[in-house]
């Protein structure tokens, strides 16, 4: 079934944009069975289920973090991933970028929108995400290369649309301001339900879990 899902996404992807399985609840048997299937990116939620289906599925993928990190975990995350999707705070930041040092190593990260502005979700507020930028660009061993965002949980994918557009917005806002050492290269939006209209606005990441490995068992 993977499989089949996997080449029905594939299909349906532009050009340019990359596939990121968001493998949250499956086993490393499920993930690498996608990556058999031309995953290329896989993103997890917690860094120990990362290390676990590393042990599994190995370095030929890339690994991105998309859940909320810690900034106590900061150290073992930079061990395993490839990439940071939901940095949204300097404490983080600074967190990453520390344990990186500490290992010779330059993280790519992304900043995450709270677009829906909704308080107890992660995410920066758009209203600072400009002067996060800012202090992201003075750190020397993380590296900001766009934006990532949830947007608030809507049934119907259009309600989506305005919290793409508006982290679309930043991400050009920031682009534009050109600091030192930021590439604005990734635009992370779109789910299973709202991928398509994220792609319209811009979106050249989607994060894809159901849809490529089917429904989730609830907990
Ligand atoms: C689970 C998850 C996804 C994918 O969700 P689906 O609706 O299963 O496609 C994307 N991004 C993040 C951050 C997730 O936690």
């Amino acid at each position: 079934m993977i499989k089949e899902n996997m080449s029905k996404i594939l299909e349906e992807l532009p050009e340019g944009v990359s596939l990121v399985g968001a493998a949250k609840t499956r086993t490393p048997q499920e993930i690498l069975e996608a990556v058999e299937a031309g995953l290329e990116i896989v993103g997890e939620n917690y860094v120990q289920e990362a290390e676990r289906a590393f042990q599994v599925v190995g370095g030929k993928v890339k690994w991105h973090m998309i859940g909320h990190l810690q900034s106590n975990k900061a150290k073992k995350a930079v061990k395993v991933f490839d990439l940071i999707e939901t940095v949204d705070s300097i404490k983080l930041a600074r967190a990453i970028d520390r344990a990186c040092g500490n290992i010779d190593k330059v993280m790519p990260i992304l900043m995450e929108i709270n677009s829906g502005e909704e308080s107890q979700k992660a995410g920066v507020m758009p209203e600072d995400a400009i002067s996060l930028a800012r202090d992201m660009s003075e750190l020397d061993n993380i590296k900001l290369m766009g934006l990532m965002t949830m947007g608030p949980f809507a049934g119907d994918p259009e309600d989506s649309r305005p919290y793409f557009q508006k982290t679309k917005k930043l991400f050009e806002e920031i682009k534009e301001m050109g600091l030192p050492g930021v590439e604005m290269k990734y635009l992370s939006m779109g789910m299973s339900n709202s991928y398509k209209v994220a792609l319209e606005e811009g979106a050249n990441v989607v994060r894809i879990g159901t849809k490529l490995f089917g429904e989730r068992e609830s907990v």
